[in-house]
C-alpha cells in the first residue's frame, strides 16, 4: 500500500484505512483516510532521554482534485512527549506543507489553476473559500519570490501605469526580448532606488529607457551605474500629440457647442494619425483645414507634429541629422500664442537633451511603444478581477501557468513575451500541460481590439 499511495499522492510511511465519497454542503469530494506507519522516535532529539507516548493527532490536509472530485486527506499520526525537557516528537511527513494544510503539489496547483481562472471557480474545484485561495496565490507567489524572478535585462524600460484603487504602478520590461519584467506599487525616488539596487546583476543594465521623468536619473545612476539613461521617442512624439489635441481645442473655444462637438469628432483622431496612416476623407479634411481661416491652425498643428515625429523617422541612423532637423524645428514654430505648447515641446526636448539623444547611441532599436498595449492588458486584467489587490494583479500579469514551473526549476526565465501584433503574454503551452488541464485554451488576457499601428493612434 505504501507503494501505491506514493505514487497517487507522494506521501510516504502511510498505510491507507478507507476511501469514500462524502459531501458537505451538498458538494460531494473524496475523503481519504491515511494512518502513519513509519518509524517512531524512542529518544529525545532534544536531551536524548526516553521518549513517552503522548496521543494520536490528525492532520487535515488537501490535495490536488482527482477524477473531477475534490480530495481531502485525514492522516492520523502518534506523538510523543519527553518527561524531562518536555519536546514533544511528531513525524514529519514529506511533500505536505502543513503550514497551509495541502500537499506540496496542491498548493503550487491552486497557484497555476489561479492564473487562468478565478478564485471562486478555483475554490469549487478544491472546497476551499475563494478567500483562501487568493491567499495561497499571494503566499506561493511571496515564498517562490527569489526563484520567480526573470533575467536582469540589458536593455530596461519603464513605465507608468495608473490603475483604479491601486494608484501608480512602475512596469519593468526586457526591451531586448520585449517582455514583461517585473511591476511595482509606487513610483518615486525612494522606491525605484530601493528596487533597483536590490536588483541582481544590476551592473548588466546597460541601457535604461523610460519618459521624462527626472528622478530616474539619481535612481539609475545609483543603482545600474553601468546604464546609459535614454528617453523613449514614444514618450517624447507623444507630447507632440498633445501639442495638436491642445490647438485644436483653443480653436474650439471659439465655436458654438454644435461645431465645436463636429470638430472634435471630426478632428481629434484624425490630428493624431500620421499622414502616412489617414484615409482619403481623412486627409480632406486635413486639407480643407488648411484653406479656411478658422481652421488653419489645426493644420499648421498637424505639420508641426508631423515635422517632429519626421525627426525620430528620417534620421534613424544619424544622431547628427536628428539634432539639426530638431533646431530647424523649433525655428518653424509659429510665434503666435495658439502654438505655445509645442514651444514648452521644445522646452522639454531641451531639459533631456543628452537623454533624447541619446536614443540614437544605443545598440539595438528600444522602445516602450508596445508597453502601451500591454498596459492596456494590464488594465482589462484588473477589470476582469474588480479590484485585485496589487500583488494578485502582478502575479496574474507576470506568471503563466506553463511558466511557473519552468522558472521554480531553472530560474533565469525571461517574462512573458509581448508582441505588438498579437495576443499578449503568449506561451506556447507544454505537452505535460495539455494532457493535465482540458481548460488550457482558457485566454485569461483578451486580444486587442486593435491590432494596428497602436503607436499612433493611442490617445492617452
Ligand atoms: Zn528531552
Amino acid at each position: 500500500m505504501d507503494n501505491a499511495l506514493v505514487a497517487l499522492f507522494g506521501i510516504k510511511d502511510c498505510d491507507l484505512l478507507k476511501t469514500e465519497e462524502a459531501s458537505e454542503n451538498g458538494k460531494t469530494y473524496r475523503r481519504i483516510s491515511l494512518t502513519y506507519s513509519g518509524s517512531v522516535e524512542e529518544f529525545c532529539p532534544n536531551c536524548g532521554k526516553k521518549l513517552y507516548k503522548h496521543g494520536t493527532r490528525q492532520l487535515n490536509i488537501v490535495d490536488a482534485p482527482m477524477g473531477g472530485l475534490p480530495v481531502n486527506i485525514d492522516i492520523t499520526f502518534p506523538r510523543k512527549r519527553c518527561l524531562d525537557c518536555k519536546t514533544m516528537w511528531k513525524p514529519t511527513f514529506e511533500n505536505i506543507d502543513e503550514n497551509h494544510k495541502m500537499t506540496n503539489r496542491a498548493f503550487l496547483d491552486i497557484t497555476q489553476r489561479s492564473l487562468r481562472t478565478t478564485f471562486e471557480d478555483v475554490s469549487n474545484d478544491y472546497m476551499l473559500s475563494p478567500n483562501t485561495v487568493k491567499n495561497v496565490f499571494v503566499e506561493f507567489l511571496e515564498e517562490n519570490k527569489e526563484n520567480l524572478r526573470f533575467q536582469t535585462p540589458a536593455f530596461l524600460g519603464i513605465d507608468e501605469i495608473k490603475i483604479k484603487k491601486l494608484g501608480e504602478v512602475t512596469v519593468i520590461t526586457d526591451l531586448e526580448h520585449r517582455t514583461l519584467f517585473d511591476m511595482l506599487l509606487g513610483r518615486n525616488q525612494r522606491t525605484l532606488t530601493e528596487y533597483f539596487m536590490n536588483l541582481p546583476d544590476r551592473e548588466n543594465v546597460l541601457w535604461v529607457c523610460s519618459d521624462m521623468y527626472r528622478p530616474f536619473e539619481k535612481s539609475i545612476s545609483t543603482a545600474m551605474p553601468n546604464a546609459h539613461w535614454t528617453i523613449d521617442h514614444f514618450h517624447v512624439v507623444m507630447k507632440a500629440n498633445e501639442a495638436v489635441d491642445s490647438v485644436r481645442r483653443k480653436v474650439q473655444d471659439s465655436m458654438n457647442k454644435k461645431e465645436r462637438i463636429q470638430t472634435k469628432r471630426g478632428m481629434a483622431y484624425t490630428l493624431k494619425t500620421r499622414r502616412k496612416g489617414l484615409t482619403l476623407q481623412e486627409a480632406e479634411l486635413i486639407r480643407n483645414a488648411r484653406g479656411s481661416a478658422k481652421y488653419q491652425p489645426m493644420a499648421i498643428a498637424y505639420d508641426l507634429k508631423e515635422a517632429f515625429f519626421d525627426i525620430y523617422d528620417d534620421n534613424p541612423s544619424s544622431k547628427d541629422n536628428a539634432m539639426r532637423a530638431f533646431d530647424e524645428w523649433v525655428q518653424s514654430i509659429p510665434k503666435d500664442e495658439i502654438y505655445d505648447k509645442f514651444r514648452e515641446l521644445a522646452g522639454t526636448v531641451y531639459n533631456f537633451y543628452t537623454q533624447i539623444f541619446q536614443y540614437w547611441d544605443c545598440p539595438i532599436a528600444i522602445s516602450n511603444g508596445y508597453t502601451e498595449c500591454m498596459n492596456r492588458l494590464i488594465r482589462e486584467n484588473n477589470l476582469r478581477g474588480r479590484g485585485y489587490s496589487f500583488e494578485v494583479l502582478r502575479g496574474r500579469t507576470l506568471y503563466r501557468k506553463s511558466n511557473l514551473n519552468a522558472i521554480i526549476k531553472n530560474g533565469l526565465a525571461i517574462g512573458p513575451q509581448i508582441d505588438e501584433y498579437a495576443p499578449v503574454f503568449h506561451f506556447d503551452s507544454t505537452k505535460e500541460d495539455d494532457e493535465a488541464y482540458e481548460d488550457d485554451d482558457y485566454e485569461p488576457f483578451p486580444e486587442p481590439e486593435n491590432d494596428g499601428d497602436t503607436e499612433t493612434k493611442t490617445t492617452r
